[in-house]
Order: structure tokens, then sequence, then C-alpha cells
């Protein structure tokens, strides 16, 4: 399986089977994707090969040691070693093509934010509104 960031400069393999996924909503990772959620997993780090643009990631820790590494270009997250160990973190919207991996695990939900509800609740729509106005109305 193949991943990369948004402008493509930060690239990697996966080999192998890919785990199931998680999701965090804590205060943190909302922060670090702008997201209600980020959606990651682990793999051990023989099955994690970088492609290109490992001297274009950036780091940024908090003093709490929890960490957002990301791509210097376009900001997207990218994968980073877990402290400590072999483990690669990898974000799950960086994943290109098909898995059988799935969201199996929700973390942190009791800090979830305040705006957050489930999908069945929301309006689905199979592409993006003809207009930006089109939009804003679905929003009022
Ligand atoms: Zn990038
Ligand atoms: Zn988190």
């Amino acid at each position: 399986m193949k991943g990369e960031c948004l402008c493509g400069e930060v690239a990697f393999t996966i080999e192998g089977e890919l785990p199931h996924l998680y999701q965090c909503h804590c205060s943190l990772c909302r922060k670090a994707t702008g997201a209600a959620a980020n959606a990651a997993t682990f793999v051990p780090g023989e099955q994690f090969q970088w492609r290109s643009g490992q001297e274009n990631v950036r780091s940024y820790q908090r003093e709490s040691g929890y960490r957002s590494d990301f791509c210097a270009t376009c900001g997207s997250p990218v994968p980073n070693q877990l402290r400590g160990s072999d483990w690669m973190w990898v974000p799950a919207g960086l994943l290109e093509g098909e898995t059988d991996a799935r969201v199996a695990v929700h973390l942190h939900v009791a800090s979830a934010a305040t705006w957050e509800q489930e999908t069945n609740h929301c309006q689905r729509i199979q592409g993006s509104p003809e207009s930006l106005q089109a939009l804003h109305a679905l929003l009022q």
C-alpha cells in the first residue's frame, strides 16, 4: 500500500497487511488535523519504507511529548516513528488505494468537540454542492 502527502513530496510504502485504524478525538489531535479526529494506525518498522521526501519532514513536539510531523511544503501530517520503539505511526488519510482495514476504535470520545455528531444525523451529498452559496444555504 502506498501513501503520500497532499503535495506528493513525502511518500512511503507499507508492505503486507494494514492493521485496522483508530480515530482520536482529543483536543490535541483536533488541532493537529483541523478536524473532529485524526485517523491513523501503527505498523512495525520493517513493514514501512520511505519512498521520498524524508528531508522535507518537519517535527513539532509539545512539552508533554505529543508530537506532530508534517510536510514542510503542504503541511499534511506524515508518518513518524513512535518514541523509543520500532513502530511507525501512519496517518490514514495519506493512504491510497483499497484496503480491508476499517476504523475499529475511537479514542478520547469523552473530550470530543461539542459540534461533532454521528454521520447518520448529517446530510450526505455524493459530490459537492454546485456553488459556495449552495453550501452556505445548507449550513443555515
Ligand atoms: Zn507535502
Ligand atoms: Zn489524540
